[in-house]
């Protein structure tokens, strides 16, 4: 008998189908004996149909009555799955994020878990019942309902298997694991076995958004070991786990993209302490997200700083950059270019192999793909290009590292 954590995303409980399939999937594991907790998100879209009425009626919602409002679409899953496990014959109770004693801090529409008393649920599990979970919520000290942020539900599966020192912590999405690149992209990309916390946090900063960050990040801390797998199908997922030896046999994990990127370089920057941070803190402060950061060393006194960002946020960051211009100097200019796409490959094998840079940029080269901006940490290496040749730039870059091949043990 195992305690046995499961996650269900939004389209896994998207239909009143897909909610008798997380039922039986969850009646199979109480018949084998063991024990379940389910956290469940909302019901696709739902979440995201409330946000709008919402902002229909208020430009601004108060943040208060969001998460009154936003928690609602997991007490409607959490009611919805129970009752068809008891239409199955399982006995199963409902707990919200307040009944699980999911405690937070933080502020309204991004709480953060503080801790988690699991006594409640622990009480169920002893009764012989399953207990499904909300997700994406929790209870502040006072009492005050708090939201996780989006995705959230993730984090909450992730900090109850660890509240509860679960045997097995399950992430079931529509998609059956971590690939070595989007399968849609590259025809001949591998479901990855395994892959490690780090990796997998490389992999979703760079647009293989399979989870949440912040959870992956939680797993890490608390050692929580964890599967991503299928909702719909009994394939094995991929582990996502603390790094091991083993690991760093092998150089290149996988490759990511993320299109719709766009380019501002400023030049003429006199290079006097204090600079860069006026330009990042204005962009800071118009709360724009910038990816990769390049600088150059200053010729004649002036330097040049590129960054990117979602396309999206162009347009605010041109307007929040031209009041600080003329305080850099009277030459200092903006260039933007849109259009534009990441390629990163990631693996914790770089830190032990030489010449990954030289052959991604090689494959590159030898496609006739220009390389934009680099920038690299110690196991990803990330480089524009242009938006249309991203999905050859993936293709060439996966074949140059035999991702299609599995490694030799
Ligand atoms: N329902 C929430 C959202 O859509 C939380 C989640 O799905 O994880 O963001
Ligand atoms: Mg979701």
């Amino acid at each position: 008998m195992a305690l046995i954590v499961q996650k269900y995303g939004g389209s896994s409980v998207g239909s009143i189908d897909r909610i008798r399939n997380v039922a039986s999937r969850i009646k199979k594991l109480r018949d084998e004996g063991n024990q379940v907790v389910a956290v469940v998100s909302a019901m696709g879209g739902v979440t995201d149909k409330l946000i709008g009425m919402a902002n229909e009626l208020n430009e601004s919602p108060p943040e208060r009555e969001l998460d009154v409002l936003l928690s609602s679409g997991e007490q409607q899953s959490i009611a919805l799955v129970c009752m068809a496990l008891n239409d199955m014959g399982v006995e199963a109770v409902s707990a919200t994020g307040r009944q699980a004693g999911i405690r937070t801090v933080g502020s309204h529409t991004r709480g953060r878990i503080d801790e988690i008393d699991p006594t409640i649920v622990q009480g169920y599990l002893a009764e012989g019942k399953v207990v499904i979970v909300a997700g994406f919520q929790g209870v502040t000290h006072d009492g005050l309902i708090h939201t996780l942020g989006r995705g959230g539900s993730d984090l909450s599966a992730i900090a109850v298997a660890a509240s509860l020192n679960a045997d097995v912590c399950q992430i079931l999405t529509d998609v059956d694991g971590v690939y070595t690149c989007d399968p849609r992209v590259v025809k001949d990309a591998r479901k990855l076995p395994e892959i490690s916390y780090d990796e997998m946090l490389e992999m979703a900063s760079s647009g293989s958004k399979v989870m949440q960050s912040r959870s992956v990040e939680f797993a890490k801390k608390y050692g929580v070991v964890f599967e991503v797998c299928s909702s719909l199908n009994d394939n094995p997922g991929t582990l996502v786990t603390e790094e091991h030896p083993a690991m760093e046999a092998v150089v290149i994990r996988g490759v990511s993209i993320e299109r719709s990127q766009a380019r501002v370089t400023i030049t003429e920057i006199p290079d006097k302490p204090g600079n860069s941070a006026k330009i990042l803190g204005c962009l800071a402060d118009a709360e724009i997200n910038i990816d990769m950061i390049v600088s150059n060393i200053a010729s004649n006194g002036m330097a040049r700083h590129s960054f990117t960002m979602h396309t999206n946020d162009l347009g605010r960051a041109q307007a929040a950059l031209k009041p600080v211009l003329g305080e850099l100097s009277s030459e200092a200019q903006i260039e933007t270019e849109a259009g534009l796409a990441k390629l990163s490959t990631v693996g914790i094998g770089m830190r032990s192999h030489s010449g990954v840079a030289a052959k991604m940029f090689q494959a590159l080269g030898s496609a006739g793909i220009n390389i934009g901006m680099i920038s690299t940490s110690e196991i990803k290496i990330s480089v524009t290009v242009e938006e249309t040749n991203i999905e050859d730039a993936a293709r060439v870059v996966h074949e140059a590292f035999d991702l299609d091949k599995k490694p030799e043990a």
